[in-house]
């Protein structure tokens, strides 16, 4: 089955934090720590902005923008509840949009943290600035993901 990713299939993304899976979707405001999750993640791109990073400020009112992301989310989430240095994994629903890549691979770099993001058509490794694609599969059937905003 081919899902279109089409605006009404929100981006969700999964963290598995001390083995408790926790979800995000894209503005969400239903987690417990939504409060701190939202301060984190300001604190995160304030930080990334003094190195360089410009956010997509498109649709930046709403929950949709892409800083509200959920990959962000769950990156903010997994911050606030791991030992600095930790790695931190995430489960994506659709693909990486360019805005999270480049953040995260950012991120990556200025709080030394490795990130490894499993989206629909592969692993991304983010570690220091760089990434690498690993444990790469297919993309057959995933022609149509690049059409996805999130
Ligand atoms: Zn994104």
């Amino acid at each position: 089955m081919k899902e279109r990713g089409i605006k009404t299939n929100p981006g969700s993304s999964m963290i598995d934090v001390n083995g408790v899976i926790h979800e995000f979707k894209t503005g969400d405001g239903s987690h417990p720590q939504v409060k701190e999750i939202y301060l984190m993640l300001k604190k995160i791109i304030e930080k990334l902005k003094m190195e360089g990073y410009s956010p997509n400020s498109s649709q930046r009112r709403k929950l949709t923008a892409p800083k509200y992301h959920s990959e962000k989310l769950a990156i903010a989430f997994g911050f606030i509840n791991t030992d600095p240095g930790a790695t931190i994994r995430v489960i994506k629903n659709l693909r990486v949009c360019e805005d999270c890549h480049s953040a995260t691979k950012l991120i990556s770099k200025v709080f030394k943290r490795d990130i490894i993001v499993r989206d629909r058509v592969r692993y991304h490794h983010f570690r220091n600035a760089c990434t690498a694609a690993v444990g790469n599969e297919p993309a057959i059937g995933f022609g149509l993901a690049s059409l996805s905003t999130d």
